[in-house]
């Protein structure tokens, strides 16, 4: 050993390496750094309380394993709304998500090259969420609404399986929910004269108006199998049995 491996020897026993590195977790936990937790209300509607959280192993939750890589501190690679800026995410907010995710269906979970970004504000007021392409962006709102997570996240996400369907499926939705080919304007669509909105800005587009459909299917069921029938089949049809939200699911 030379000089400077002896010195470096014994500078390994004063600060052994470990007390550089994050805690290894067993398999199937993963490690939650000291935080300050906010208060939020859990999908099951239970409140947590804010505390100042100690460094610890958790559980992970459905979903973990796929989703904790697809989180990104960076802004995405195309991205049109100049002026919103990225954020890191907090320990608190990352945990939180993958609550969120672990309650929705498997045919959310199973998307493939997700990535999930933290911006401050959107450029639209009130907005809590942003999709485009893949790239989906939670703003600073989406963590301070009493709306649940899972829900702004479902819409999301529902964005993204919307552009994955078929243009067969497209066109079967469209009948379902009441789009029509507009009669002046080749190519244009708009709406049945009787046709609901079960959110005004459904309005918009096929793609808002599916992503409404889909959330209110997970999270307001009723209302919309009232205002919808069709289409609520249509989901019903498309996504079988296990598309609803999942409380108390470990796995
Ligand atoms: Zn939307």
């Amino acid at each position: 050993m030379s000089e400077r491996g002896v010195y470096f020897f014994f500078l390994l026993l004063l600060f052994p390496l470990q007390s550089f590195a994050k805690p290894i977790c067993p398999i199937g936990e993963h490690w939650v750094a000291s935080h300050v937790r906010r208060t939020y209300v859990r999908d099951d509607g239970n409140r947590v309380r804010a505390a100042q959280v100690k460094g610890h192993c958790r559980k992970n939750p459905r979903g973990y394993e796929k989703w904790h890589q697809n989180l990104s501190n960076n802004r995405p690679k195309i991205w049109g709304y100049k002026q919103e800026e990225s954020k890191k995410w907090s320990v608190d907010e990352i945990e939180r998500l993958h609550e969120a995710l672990s309650v929705l269906p498997d045919v959310f979970l199973n998307l493939a090259n997700v990535k999930i970004y933290r911006m401050h504000k959107s450029q639209f007021p009130g907005n809590p969420a942003t999709s485009n392409n893949k790239d989906i962006t939670l703003y600073d709102l989406a963590f301070q609404r009493k709306q649940s997570l899972a829900q702004i996240v479902a819409h999301e996400l529902s964005h993204v399986l919307y552009r994955k369907l078929s243009e067969k499926e497209k066109s079967s939705f469209r009948q379902a929910s009441g789009w029509i080919e507009h009669p002046e304007f080749k190519g244009a669509l708009t709406t049945e004269k009787n046709k609901k909105f079960i959110q005004p800005d459904s309005r918009l587009s096929v793609d808002e108006d599916f992503s409404n459909h889909l959330e209110h299917f997970l999270f307001k069921n009723k209302s919309l199998k009232e205002t919808s029938p069709k289409a609520y089949l249509w989901i019903w049809d498309k996504y079988g049995l296990g598309f609803k939200i999942k409380l108390g699911v470990k796995k």
